[in-house]
């Protein structure tokens, strides 16, 4: 007797979690879980990194936690990134290189699933490390030159690997500029008018690299007026990298250029999408057009 009560105790409280938690789980679906990385830049990363958190928490989809790397120089021996805890990284980081240990646990995360977002100056980032140079495809600054690899940049509406020696990484003022969509039917940019202007914003140019695998899915004119190259030249980009994604966005210099809807957007379906190969997010009815400027805040 005693056996069966406690076994039918047992059940009973089973049933009554079960009845408790079960239709709440099923209610809220799992945050995406990202690790944001800053701690160096030659970007005011302190300010950045709250506006890049609070705009992936805002779509109530993902839970940032921050990881804030030693200084300049400082003792890299307590820096670990438990990476097999989340989704997706998304780099704020523009600094010293990572111990080797470091390295080879990110290069796993990566190859065995887990997702990348470059943004910003984070392609300035690690010039020296092979592998994060083929996530990111390309990359600028960082005494990068022709044995980085080519400038890579579109031409008459085709991309062009251009072999030609010299720096890498140039812009302009910060001045809007329209972001042209080249591959509309990919998930980050489904929906989105084939042309849309984007807030005053450094437009990067002259970036190279090793551009394996790179889709470009959004470029921007680099217009010689204002210290451009006269080329179409990569936005926002995706690359495989094992069973892994990243997700490259050059846009976001500042916290009055991450106003924009359109790098708000991106930023938040690029992040949905490397961690789980899909954007589930619906276009928001604010999103700029070709001739408009759309700011949030
Ligand atoms: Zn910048």
């Amino acid at each position: 007797m005693t056996t069966t009560q406690r076994l039918s105790r047992r059940e009973w409280a089973a049933g009554i979690g079960s009845a408790f938690v079960l239709p709440q789980l099923a209610a809220a679906k799992d945050p995406i879980k990202v690790l944001l990385i800053d701690g160096q830049n030659n970007h005011a990363w302190a300010k950045t990194s709250p506006v890049l958190k609070q705009l992936l928490e805002d779509t109530k989809m993902f839970t940032v936690d921050v990881l804030t790397s030693p200084p300049k120089k400082g003792d890299f021996s307590t820096f670990k990134p438990e990476f097999s805890k989340y989704k997706v990284v998304v780099s704020n980081y523009n600094g010293d290189s990572w111990p080797a240990d470091v390295n080879a646990a990110f290069e796993k995360f990566v190859k065995d699933g887990g997702g990348l977002v470059s943004y910003h100056a984070a392609d300035n980032a690690f010039p020296e490390w092979v592998e994060f140079n083929k996530m990111i495809a390309i990359g600028g600054w960082g005494n990068r030159d022709e044995k980085a690899g080519p400038y890579y940049y579109m031409h008459d509406g085709k991309m062009v690997h251009d072999p030609k020696p010299g720096r890498a990484g140039n812009h302009g003022a910060r001045l809007p500029f329209k972001v042209v969509v080249r591959d509309p039917k990919h998930p980050i940019m489904k929906g989105m008018p084939a042309e849309w202007m984007h807030a005053a914003d450094e437009l990067y140019s002259k970036l190279r690299g090793p551009g394996e695998n790179v889709t470009v899915m959004g470029t921007a004119f680099s217009d010689v007026s204002n210290k451009g190259t006269g080329e179409d030249e990569p936005m926002l980009m995706t690359i495989p990298y094992g069973k892994g994604r990243v997700f490259h966005t050059t846009l976001g210099h500042d916290v009055e250029a991450m106003k924009c809807v359109g790098f708000i957007v991106t930023l938040q379906r690029g992040t949905e999408w490397a961690a789980t190969g899909k954007v589930t997010q619906k276009l928001p009815t604010d999103f700029p057009t070709a001739d408009k400027v759309s700011t949030r805040g």
